[in-house]
Order: C-alpha cells, then structure tokens, then sequence
C-alpha cells in the first residue's frame, strides 16, 4: 500500500465538491478516493469519478442508476445509487471525508461518516444546525476529529485557543452583508432569484448564496459556530465586513484580536483541513492588502434581515428550534429559487413556522427527522397562506 491518503467527498459535483476535486487533483501521489457522490449530476459525477480513479460512484437519485452505468462503463469505477448508497459509502473506511452535501439531506451520511471516525471535514453547516449536540457527541464518542470548511469557522479554528477555552472572551464572525447590504426592504420586496445568487464576493451553490442575501447564513453560522467552539452562546458576535478578507476574529480577556484573513477562495479553508495539522499549497491569489486598499465594518441591520434574528433567537432557545428553522428556510429558499414566493417572504415564512411549531428537543437522530419533516409540512401550510 502506498502512502496515500483516503479521501471520500460527499457532496463531490457542488461548488465545495469541485473545489476539494482541485486540490486534490493537483496532487495524484498524495490521495487515493474512495467515494464520490453527487445527487443528480450524473455527467459531472462520472467524469469526477473517471479523472480520480475513485473506488465508487454513488448518485443518489435511484431512478439515474442505468445512466451512471453507463456513464461509467469500462472506467472500472463501481456505480451506486439512491440515498442508502450515500449513506453506505460513508460509513466506509476513509482517511478523510469531506461533507458536501446541501441541507439537512447531509445529514445521515455525516453522521455515518463520523461513527466510522477518521477525520471528517464539514462544510455542511445544516445538519449541525440541526443535530449539532448529536453530531459533536458522536465525534467525541468514535474519537472522529471535525474540521471546520466554513471560511468563518475554519478561521476562528486556526485563531481558538483548543487548550483553554476560558481564555476566550468573544468570537467574531465577519459577513460580506450580502448583494443587497445597502438596500432597503423595499428594494428588497422585488429581487429575482438570479440577482440574489449573485454575491459580491464568493461563488457558491444556488441555496448558500440565497442564505447569504437573506443573512440567514450569517444565523445558521452563529448556531454552527456554537457547536464547534465551546464558548457560551452569548459569546457569539457578528460584524459586516463586505470586503470579505477578514474571514473571522477570536478575541481574548487580555484585549488581544487574532484574525485569519486570506483572499475569498474557498480552496484555501479547504486545503486546511485537508492538509491538517500541516500545510499545503494551494492556487489561490496571495492577499495583496494594498491592492484592496481598505477594510470596513458595519453592525449588521437586523430590522431589514429579520433572518439573523430569527436565527440568534432559536440559538439562544436551542432544543428543536435550530432544527425548525434550518428546515423552513430550506423549503422557503427552494420555493425563492423556484420562483413560488418573494425574497422577502423566505424569513417570513421561517418566523411563521417557528411561532406556530415549537416540538420538544430532540434526543434521537430520528427525532431531529421528524422535527425536520414537521417544520418542512408547516412551511409548507405558511406558503399556502401567502397564496391565499
Ligand atoms: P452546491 O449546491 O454547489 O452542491 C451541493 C452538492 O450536494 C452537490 O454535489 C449535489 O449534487 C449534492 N446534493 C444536493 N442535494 C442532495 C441530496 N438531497 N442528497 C445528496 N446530495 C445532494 O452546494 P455548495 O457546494 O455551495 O454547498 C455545500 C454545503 O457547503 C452547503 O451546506 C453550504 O452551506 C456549505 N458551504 C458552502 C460554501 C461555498 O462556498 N459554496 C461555503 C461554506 C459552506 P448534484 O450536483 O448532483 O445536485
Ligand atoms: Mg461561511
């Protein structure tokens, strides 16, 4: 056996999949793969599969099986399908795994990934969200080390104090504010979904760019940030910084603000935890401070992005109100993006399912589901209303 690393990428066709395929392309000798997944890209999962000499190749649309197939055919990469594959080939034996996928759909096959143990690097923030307790327990429990992708997150775990967490007075989450940080809500009121993808900043997948314009995000991040870092939730701040270099500050007791900051290219948080506790190097655009001149730093406004509220109340509430909230967003974000309701309806459509919806905390990941599944009916009855 040669000395490579296994590596599984859940999630292997999104913005984050093809970044980690990047890095890890660039260096053949370094890394074997295990598992690709993808949901419905089967051209883009095939080719993946093919170029990297992956293992398997899991769709998780049951009904693309026959394409995959084909689309594989003499490659001798193995073809999977339906949701149950990517749950299996995440409980395979990896080295590392990075977790990819969108929303709470992530959220079995991380779980999977992090009772097998190995090193499991998350961008996805939503099953956190969701079962964030759950997931740090299994961690803790199968000895799984979880590395934070997340620019903010993996920024403010390179800047933590891991020994003693006491010494940390507040964490410091920047945001770019978004394509719509200098509008009003009445602006807002009539965004189309192509203007709200467009950030300023970062290329990213259509549902994270949508949580970006709305600053729910910025809530889920607050709640995921909570779970990594062992700080009380009251602990937890957010400043606009639209230049989007400072990636995310630590302060400490003694007044001291360490910062990682680093140009708006996802490849090089992910090159930190693939590369952890070394370094590597990446493509990526050196900073070049004098080139982008000035720094600024807003206070969020959260009378005109009512979803970071939102999402600091149910942190703050905890039990099953992260999980209620994520789930609603999903399903408002995906009607935004279908063009069923109004930029400005998707936080008003969370904060309607959150007052009408309020089950106990979960205890189980089955439980998490059936939140999960419940906030989804609710959201759905919340737009039934709006149309109404
Ligand atoms: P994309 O939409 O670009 O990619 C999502 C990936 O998940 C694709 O491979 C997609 O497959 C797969 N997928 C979609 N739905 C399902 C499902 N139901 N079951 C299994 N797989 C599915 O998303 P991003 O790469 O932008 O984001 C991925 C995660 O990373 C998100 O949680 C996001 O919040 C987080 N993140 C992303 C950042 C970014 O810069 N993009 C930054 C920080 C965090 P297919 O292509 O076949 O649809
Ligand atoms: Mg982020």
């Amino acid at each position: 056996m040669s000395g490579r690393r296994s590596i599984t990428i859940l999630g292997a066709t999104g913005s984050i999949g093809t970044s980690t395929l990047d890095l890890i392309e660039r260096e053949p000798e370094a890394f074997e793969v295990v598992a690709l997944t993808a949901q419905r890209d089967v051209a883009g999962l095939a080719a993946a599969a093919r170029r990297t000499r992956a293992r398997i190749a899991v769709i998780g649309d049951a009904a693309l099986l026959a394409d995959l197939r084909a689309a594989l055919d003499g490659s001798g990469v193995q073809a999977a399908a339906g949701h149950d594959a990517i749950v299996d080939v995440a409980a395979e034996r990896a080295d590392w795994t990075m977790a990819a996928i969108v929303g709470a759909a992530g959220l079995k096959p991380v779980m999977a990934a992090l009772q097998r143990g190995g090193t499991i690097a998350l961008a996805n923030k939503e099953s956190l969200v969701s079962a964030g307790d759950l997931m740090t327990g299994a961690a803790r429990q199968r000895g799984a080390t979880l590395l934070p992708v997340d620019s903010e997150h993996n920024a403010v775990f390179q800047c933590f104090d891991h020994e003693d967490a006491s010494r940390v007075r507040r964490v410091i989450l920047t945001a770019s504010g978004g394509p719509f940080r200098t509008w009003t809500r009445a602006e807002m009121a009539s965004v189309t979904p192509e203007q709200a993808v467009k950030h300023p900043n970062w290329s990213m997948g259509a549902k994270i760019s949508i949580d970006s314009a709305t600053l729910m995000n910025k809530g889920l991040e607050l709640i995921e940030a909570y779970h990594l870092f062992p700080v009380g939730v009251d602990r937890f701040d957010v400043i606009v910084h639209p230049q989007s270099v400072v990636h995310s500050m630590v302060e400490y007791i003694d007044g001291s603000v360490l910062a990682q900051l680093g140009t708006p290219d996802m490849r090089t948080p992910i090159a930190h935890t693939l590369a952890w506790p070394t370094r590597m190097k990446t493509p990526c655009a050196p900073l070049d401070l004098a080139a982008v001149g000035r720094l600024d730093f807003e206070a969020p406004d959260i009378d005109r992005f009512p979803a970071l509220g939102l999402a600091k109340a149910a942190l703050v509430a905890g039990g099953a109100r992260p999980a209620v909230l994520n789930a609603a967003n999903e399903v408002a974000v995906a009607a935004f993006l279908g063009k069923r309701v109004a930029f400005l309806d998707i936080a008003a459509i969370v904060a309607d399912v959150l007052d009408r919806f309020d089950p106990p905390p979960p205890a189980t990941l089955d439980d998490v589901f059936e939140i999960d599944a419940g906030a989804r009916r609710e959201a759905g009855r919340a737009m039934e209303a709006l149309a109404a």
